[in-house]
Formats: structure tokens, C-alpha cells, sequence
């Protein structure tokens, strides 16, 4: 296996804190507007970007359209080990990786441990994809005129994927398209979130030291401009966006003609069945809904609990609601950091605030520290409400009864989004009925819906995107299909 040399580094000026773009092996400032990172929970200047322009953008693609050549003439057991010495590579950068998602976020260490764990396991998943392919023989003498025909379907690599990621989980989404864009035999050119763009920067550099072609990967730190006018590059040959609705929105626009990928926001329900054990629904929902204080696109908003076991579930719910920890994200005790800047934390406080005064009732939390806010749990919020209805993206939680199964499903569809959702029921009629009738592209039954195994498909409907991610089924998208009909007899 390839060794990986953890001395090379992306960084322009890393001791102090500089940082540029990653293009072609090498690392330079970007000509583009620089920028800074700051830790939200400390006020502190963590580095500066010197991130990309138009002019720096050209010049990526100019190298990635050699590295797209490159990694396409590669046999997928040497895509599938670089994949794999780089899954190594982060695993021994850990600890370090961990600590630059803390700082510029302020989601707690405990938590950006286990995403680097998760972000490994992703590029595992990327080398098990890049083996696996998606090619496929046909039976050309199923209909007319295939007689003697041999018929067989390859997957080609489209060339450059351009991929854009957010800030809330930085390094393992940017793993969800370098990997499977790698392992389908593709370069591909990086907008990381311009809030946190050193991990993405970081995973560049752990690749080209793991023997990717160094053409193949670019990663272009810089504003939603710069993502923009990758969209619209005519050399990339497939976009894949996470983010928010306005940024798929924009995605869309720019793309004109090309295939896409969207995984956008959600607004998670998930039902509490008067069978259900009330403990473990208590415990997953703990997490389900401030796991990175609530900023995952498929956190818990919404529980609804049967009428039935109200009183006990609450019993069950608030006392663990209380017991978390809020502080320090470099706390290895705090279970919850900061939102991702004071911004954001008065956006939430304005929604709970909101939410109230429409009706709705406090029972734990609502109150804000700087870009700090508890775990807030409300009832009683009226449906059309924002808090109800929209994207919280935010350490909140509602809670509130239902009668009927059929009525908690409908509640919980009653939403733009389909992302994630969750039954909580020991009766396999109960989960397979919700399963059939919840409109989303996840039902976890008895887990909470941010419940999510990295190398099984994830995506929505609705609003919440278009496409699936995990690495088998996204390098799948991100190739061309051929059909190929051989007369061998000719
Ligand atoms: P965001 O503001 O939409 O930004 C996401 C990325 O898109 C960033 O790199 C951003 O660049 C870029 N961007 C913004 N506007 C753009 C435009 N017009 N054209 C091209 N790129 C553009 O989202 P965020 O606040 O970072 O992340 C939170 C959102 O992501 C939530 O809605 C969450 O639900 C969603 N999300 C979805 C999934 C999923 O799998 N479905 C997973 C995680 C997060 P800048 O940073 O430079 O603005």
C-alpha cells in the first residue's frame, strides 16, 4: 500500500495561519478576495484565505482536464488504494482534523472526532466502490432484432466533477464527492464552505500524497461567486451541491443542461408510537435533535408523540434534554458547541422567540450566550410557524401529541421537505405501514432520523434535493452510461 507522507501540506503559509487554493499538487495564495476564519465561540482570528478568482479557476481546470485523463487511465485496484491509503492518511491526521472543524465551527470535539472516524470510513467506501463499478451485462435476445447480439452496458467517467460542500459537516461530505468522484474515475475541482475551508484543503493534500495524480484534485476556497462560476464551467461534466435551498437554487440555474446532484436542507419528524420504548426513543432523540446543536440538515425538528404516552415520554425526554452540556467545543465534555457564528445563534433566538409568541410554550432552554444557545425544546407551535415549518438548522426541538398513526404521518409530510424521518414502534405493522406512507428518502425505524450509514444511499425528495449520495450510488451518478451491442458473429 502507499505510504502516506503527512509532511507535504496544502497550506500556503500554515505556521501562520495562511492558507490559499490547492491546484495541481502545488499550493499558492488565490487571487480572489481574502478572507478570515473565525473560531465563534473564542472570537479569534483563526487563519486567512487567500482565496480563488475567475482567472484562478481557469487555471484549475486547465490542470484538472490532464488529471481527469489521468485518473480515468487508472485500473480501479489503484483507484481503489489510493482511496484507501488516504482513509489512512486521515485517520493519522485525526486528531489534528478534529480540532480545525472545532475551531472554525464550534461544533464540539466529541463530535468532529467522530466525523473525521466517519469521514475514513467514507473514502473505505470509495475504495470498495471504485472495485464494484456499475457495468452490466443485458440479454440482447430479450426483444426483437437482438438475436446473437451481445449487449452490455459500461459506466464511463464524465471527466471533472465540480463539487460544493457546507460548513456543518466540512471534511466527510467533502469525502462524499472526492471519494466516489475518484473511485468512478474522475478529477474533481472543491468549493468548500467558506466558513471552514482548511479540512477540505487538508483532504486534498492527504490524496496526492496517497498517489492521486495531483491534476486531479483542485480545491478552490472562495464565495458563493467563485461556486457559481464552477457550476457553469463548461468543462465540468457533473455538479454535486450540498447546502442549503437558495444555494441548490443558484445551483440549478447555473448548471443549464447538466446532470446534478442536490442534497439540500430537511425538516425532520419523527414519531413516537404509544408501543414504543419510551426510553430508547428518549435517548436517540437526546441526540437526534442537538447532535451539532441541531445544525444537520437531517436533525429531529419535530417530535410527535402519541397522546397516550404524552406524560411519559416527556418524563422520559426533558430531564436528558437538561443534562447536556453546552460549552467549549474544545471541551471533550461539552455535547454541544456553538452555532456557527453569533448570526446564526440570533437567527434561532429570533425563530424560538417567534414561535412563542404565536402561541407556543418554553419547556427547556431558549436562552443565548454569544453564538451559544441551549437545547431548547417547545410545544404547541402553531404548524404555520417557522420554527414548525421551515429549516431550523439549530439546537430546537418541537414536541407535540397525536391520536392516529394516519394523523402523524400526515403531520409528519406536512412539510416542503423529505429528507430524513424516524417511528418509534416495537409493532413491524406500525413501522411498515409509516415506512410506506412518510414521503422522505430515509425512514429509520427506532433510531433517530440523523441516523445515517455513510455507505447506503442518502438523499430526499421534495425540496430536500434530487439524487443520492453514499459512494457506491454517487460514483454511479457521476458517470455516463454507454450501451455497447457486439455482433461477434460479423
Ligand atoms: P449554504 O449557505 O447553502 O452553502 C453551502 C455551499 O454552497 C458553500 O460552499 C457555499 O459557499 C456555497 N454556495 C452558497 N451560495 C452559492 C451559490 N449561489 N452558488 C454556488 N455555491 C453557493 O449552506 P451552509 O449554511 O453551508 O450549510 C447548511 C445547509 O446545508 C442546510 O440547509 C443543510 O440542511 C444543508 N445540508 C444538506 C445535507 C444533505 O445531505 N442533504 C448535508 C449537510 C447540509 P460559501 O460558504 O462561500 O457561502
Amino acid at each position: 500500500m502507499t505510504q502516506v507522507d503527512v509532511r507535504w501540506s496544502a497550506a500556503v503559509d500554515s505556521e501562520n495561519g495562511s492558507f490559499g487554493i490547492l491546484i495541481d499538487g502545488g499550493e499558492r495564495p488565490g487571487h480572489g478576495e481574502p478572507f478570515e476564519i473565525v473560531d465563534p465561540f473564542r472570537g479569534e482570528t483563526v487563519a486567512e484565505i487567500a482565496g480563488a478568482d475567475a482567472q484562478d479557476l481557469e487555471d484549475v481546470m486547465h490542470a484538472a482536464r490532464a488529471g481527469a485523463a489521468e485518473v480515468a487511465a487508472l485500473p480501479r485496484w489503484r483507484r481503489a488504494e489510493i482511496l484507501r491509503a488516504a482513509a489512512g492518511g486521515l485517520e493519522e491526521r485525526g486528531d489534528e482534523l478534529a480540532v480545525d472543524i472545532t475551531r472554525a465551527t464550534g461544533k464540539a470535539l466529541k463530535e468532529t472526532r467522530r466525523e473525521v472516524v466517519r469521514s475514513s470510513a467514507t473514502m473505505q467506501a470509495s475504495a470498495a466502490a471504485a472495485l464494484e463499478g456499475a457495468d452490466r451485462w443485458l440479454p440482447a435476445d430479450g426483444g426483437f432484432g437482438g438475436d446473437g447480439l451481445i449487449a452490455y452496458e459500461i459506466r464511463v467517467p464524465v471527466g471533472i466533477v465540480g463539487a460544493i460542500t457546507p460548513f456543518n459537516a466540512p471534511l466527510n461530505l467533502s469525502a462524499h464527492k472526492v471519494g466516489p468522484a475518484i473511485a468512478a474515475g474522475n478529477a474533481v475541482v472543491l468549493k468548500p464552505s467558506s466558513r471552514v475551508p482548511i479540512p477540505a484543503l487538508k483532504l486534498g493534500e492527504i490524496l496526492i500524497a496517497s498517489g492521486l495524480p495531483p491534476a486531479a484534485i483542485a480545491v478552490l476556497p472562495g464565495g458563493p461567486a467563485i461556486g457559481e462560476a464552477l457550476v457553469g464551467h463548461p468543462a465540468v461534466g457533473f455538479v454535486s451541491f450540498t447546502g442549503g435551498r437558495a444555494g441548490g437554487d443558484a445551483v440549478r440555474r447555473a448548471a443549464g443542461d447538466k446532470r446534478i446532484a442536490l442534497e439540500l436542507g430537511g425538516n425532520a419528524a419523527a414519531i413516537v408510537h404509544g408501543d414504543a420504548d419510551i426510553e430508547s426513543a428518549a435517548q436517540w432523540l437526546t441526540w437526534g435533535a442537538f447532535g451539532n446543536a441541531g445544525q444537520s440538515c437531517n436533525s429531529a425538528q419535530r417530535i410527535l408523540v402519541q397522546a397516550s404516552i404524552w406524560d411519559a415520554f416527556l418524563s422520559a425526554y426533558l430531564p436528558r434534554v437538561r443534562a447536556l452540556r453546552a460549552g467549549d467545543p474544545l471541551d471533550p465534555a461539552s455535547d454541544l458547541g456553538t452555532l456557527v457564528t453569533k448570526a446564526e445563534a440570533e437567527r434561532v433566538e429570533r425563530l424560538v422567540q417567534g414561535a412563542i409568541a404565536a402561541g407556543g410554550s418554553l419547556l427547556v432552554g431558549g436562552e443565548r450566550n454569544g453564538a451559544l444557545y441551549q437545547p431548547t425544546v417547545l410545544s404547541g407551535v402553531p404548524p404555520r410557524e417557522p420554527l414548525a415549518c421551515e429549516e431550523a438548522f439549530g439546537p430546537v426541538v418541537l414536541v407535540d401529541t397525536y391520536e392516529t398513526l394516519d394523523d402523524a404521518i400526515a403531520r409528519a409530510n406536512d412539510t416542503e421537505f423529505g429528507l430524513t424521518s424516524a417511528v418509534f414502534t416495537r409493532t413491524m405493522a406500525v413501522a411498515a405501514h409509516a415506512s410506506a406512507r412518510i414521503r422522505a428518502g430515509v425512514v429509520n425505524v427506532n433510531r433517530s432520523p440523523n441516523y445515517r450509514l455513510d455507505h447506503l444511499p442518502y438523499g430526499g425528495v421534495k425540496a430536500s434535493g434530487v439524487g443520492r449520495e453514499g459512494p457506491r450510488f454517487a460514483a454511479e451518478e457521476m458517470t455516463e452510461r454507454r450501451l455497447v451491442l457486439v455482433d461477434a458473429l460479423a
